[in-house]
Order: structure tokens, then C-alpha cells, then sequence
């Protein structure tokens, strides 16, 4: 395993780390949610992503009980979570002083930790100002209930922004970002947020590095059954990411990944991590085969030659440019 810095925080976290979205306390069994994560740290993997809304608080359950169960030391993990939305009713979303301070507390309760190592805002709520959230990751820091605040889907200009405010006030300002990014979502990350990683020193956790699963091939010859784009109440997702164009394309770094003599997931996974920005690839898996597939990602860094790049540039053809160009 490699082991990055979180951005300019003195945090190392694993350059690929595991993701709880639609698997723990929803698709999987708590069984198989444990093996991922033996398997996972077992390969050294030291990130756990969670979030208050996924399986509606279950899977920070489901994680916290195996946590609690296999008793590794604290120092050797980092678990996080995301508050936005917690409930239906006004303040159970958003990121008012009140719905972060307790859904902060009540990921606690249910993860049964003392604190979380990192905290983010899952996305921007124009409904309160920015100062106010600010200010409630700066309180739950200093009381000890989080260790590290950050931003998932924020624009450069909220982050910005919040960085202001911190700096004015003297309070700690937000380490990270969580962002899409994989072969066929790039813009924000590449562009937009450029000066965020350069001058702000902000570290990035990205997710769905196999766009929910399009780019590890497996739809290319049609529709398996169990799959993540087949789950009920998804059809939003499947729209989006199963598309003609992203099929197509998918076929063709089949190809080009055949030809290197390695799996395509490995290829789509090595290169996000050749971004020098991306500090850990949250990965999903369903079964424990995945990890141990995509874990090899870290092994073909190298065959990912600036020839073999600009190959997979010719076939994606969507690097982002600045506007008017
Ligand atoms: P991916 O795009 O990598 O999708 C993961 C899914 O793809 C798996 O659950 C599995 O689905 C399939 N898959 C993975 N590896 C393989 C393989 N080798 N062969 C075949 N199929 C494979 O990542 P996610 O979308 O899950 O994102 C990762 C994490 O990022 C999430 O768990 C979550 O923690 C975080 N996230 C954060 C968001 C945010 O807004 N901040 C939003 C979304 C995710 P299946 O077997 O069911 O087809």
C-alpha cells in the first residue's frame, strides 16, 4: 500500500480506501461488510467512508459494530462520515449549527466512537451561511468530536470562501474535498478546483472511481444480474452512467487494457491515482474479489506510460478545458 498526504494536513491516508455507499446495511450482508473490511486492512488500506445517509444511518451502525468487534487499535484507522442529509423534517438537514452538531453526535452513537477523523459537509447548503458551518466544524474540533472537517461537491468558490472566513476568524479551515472523479467526470476536479489543491493545500478523497461500476466492463456484453445498476430505486443512476457513449468507450479501454495485460478496473482506478492531486480512491465493492482485483491498481502505476495516457485521452476524448477554448 502507498500512503499519501491528506493535502498540507500531516494525515496519511491510503491511496485507496474503502466506501460504504449503497453496499453496508443495504445491498450486502453485515458478513460480508466484515470481510471487506478485514480484506481491506488487511492490505493496508486505513480509510473508512461513511456517511449519516447511507441506508439511513445503518451503515455507520453496521461499520461501528464491526469495528467495535474487531478491536484494532484506534491509531491504525480512519473512519468518517458526512452530514447533510439526516431526516425529512426541517432542521434534521443542511448544515445549520444544529443538524451538524447533532448529527455529529449521532454518528458517534451509532459508529460507537469517541470521535470521527473526518468530518465532511456531503454538499454546499445555500440555506445557511457559510460562516455558520464553519464555525460548528471549529467547535466540534476543538471539543474533540472530529479531527478533520472538509467539503464534498462544494464549487471552488464556496470552498474559497469558507478558507476566508477561517482565516479571518482564526478558526480551522475545511482539509478536503470529496469529489467525483473518474474517467468520465472530470472538469471540477481538473480545472476548477486547481487552485484549491495549489494554494489552498486541500486534499481530495474521490468516489466512484468505476462510475458505479460502468468501467470495470462488466456491462459492456449487457445487463448482469446483481449488479448496482440493476438495484431498485437507481434508474436515476443507471440513466446517468449507462449510456451508449460511456459503453462505447468502456469497450475501447477494454481493449487498450487487454493489450497492456491488465484488468480494466485496474487501468480506470491507476489512472486516478496518477493525478498527483487525488490523495485516496474511495472504493465500492460488493464482494471481496473486488477489492482483491482492484487492490492491483497499485501495480500497474507504471504501465501507465505518458504514451498509454495519451492513448486513453484519444479514447475518452473529454480533457476538460477552460471555457472560450
Ligand atoms: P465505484 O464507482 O468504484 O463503484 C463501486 C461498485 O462497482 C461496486 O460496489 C460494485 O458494484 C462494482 N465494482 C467494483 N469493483 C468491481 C470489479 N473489480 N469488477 C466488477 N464490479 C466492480 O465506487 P462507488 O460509487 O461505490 O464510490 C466509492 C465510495 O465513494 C462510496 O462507497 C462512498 O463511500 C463514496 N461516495 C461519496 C459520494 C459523495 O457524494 N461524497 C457519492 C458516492 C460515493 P456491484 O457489484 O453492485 O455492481
Amino acid at each position: 500500500m502507498e500512503y499519501r498526504r491528506l493535502g498540507r494536513s500531516g494525515l496519511k491516508v491510503s491511496a485507496l480506501s474503502l466506501g460504504s455507499w449503497l453496499t453496508f446495511g443495504k445491498q450486502i450482508s453485515d458478513e460480508t461488510a466484515e470481510e471487506l473490511m478485514v480484506t481491506a486492512y488487511d492490505l493496508g488500506i486505513n480509510f473508512f467512508d461513511n456517511a449519516e445517509i447511507y441506508a439511513r444511518g445503518q451503515s455507520e451502525i453496521v461499520m461501528g459494530n464491526i469495528l467495535k468487534k474487531l478491536q484494532w487499535r484506534r491509531d491504525t484507522y480512519l473512519v468518517s462520515s458526512k452530514v447533510f442529509w439526516g431526516g425529512d423534517k426541517p432542521n434534521q438537514t443542511g448544515l445549520s449549527r444544529k443538524h451538524v452538531f447533532e448529527a455529529c453526535h449521532a454518528a458517534l452513537k451509532r459508529f460507537q466512537l469517541e470521535y470521527l477523523d473526518l468530518y465532511f459537509c456531503h454538499r454546499p447548503d445555500p440555506e445557511t451561511p457559510i460562516e455558520e458551518t464553519v464555525w460548528v466544524m471549529n467547535d466540534l474540533i476543538r471539543q474533540g468530536k472530529i479531527l478533520y472537517w472538509g467539503t464534498s461537491e462544494w464549487s471552488a468558490q464556496e470552498i474559497t470562501e469558507a478558507h476566508a472566513i477561517a482565516r479571518r476568524e482564526h478558526l480551522i479551515p475545511p482539509t478536503m474535498e470529496q469529489p467525483q472523479y473518474n474517467l468520465f467526470h472530470r472538469r471540477r476536479f481538473e480545472l476548477e478546483y486547481s487552485r484549491v489543491f495549489s494554494e489552498l493545500g486541500y486534499g481530495s478523497t474521490i468516489w466512484s472511481p468505476l462510475a458505479s461500476g460502468i468501467l470495470s466492463g462488466k456491462y459492456n456484453e449487457g445487463f448482469p444480474d446483481h449488479t448496482r445498476l440493476g438495484m431498485q430505486g437507481l434508474d436515476w443512476l443507471r440513466e446517468k452512467v449507462h449510456t451508449e457513449e460511456n459503453l462505447n468507450k468502456t469497450r475501447a479501454l477494454s481493449y487498450l487494457a487487454n493489450e497492456l495485460d491488465i484488468s480494466l478496473p485496474c487501468l480506470a482506478i491507476a489512472w486516478c491515482l496518477k493525478n498527483p492531486n487525488v490523495s485516496t480512491v474511495i472504493l465500492g465493492a460488493s464482494k471481496k474479489s473486488h477489492l482483491e482485483e482492484n487492490i492491483r491498481s497499485l501495480d500497474v502505476l507504471s504501465k501507465l506510460s505518458p504514451e498509454v495516457l495519451s492513448r486513453i485521452e484519444e479514447i475518452v476524448n473529454n480533457q476538460p478545458k477552460p471555457d472560450g477554448f
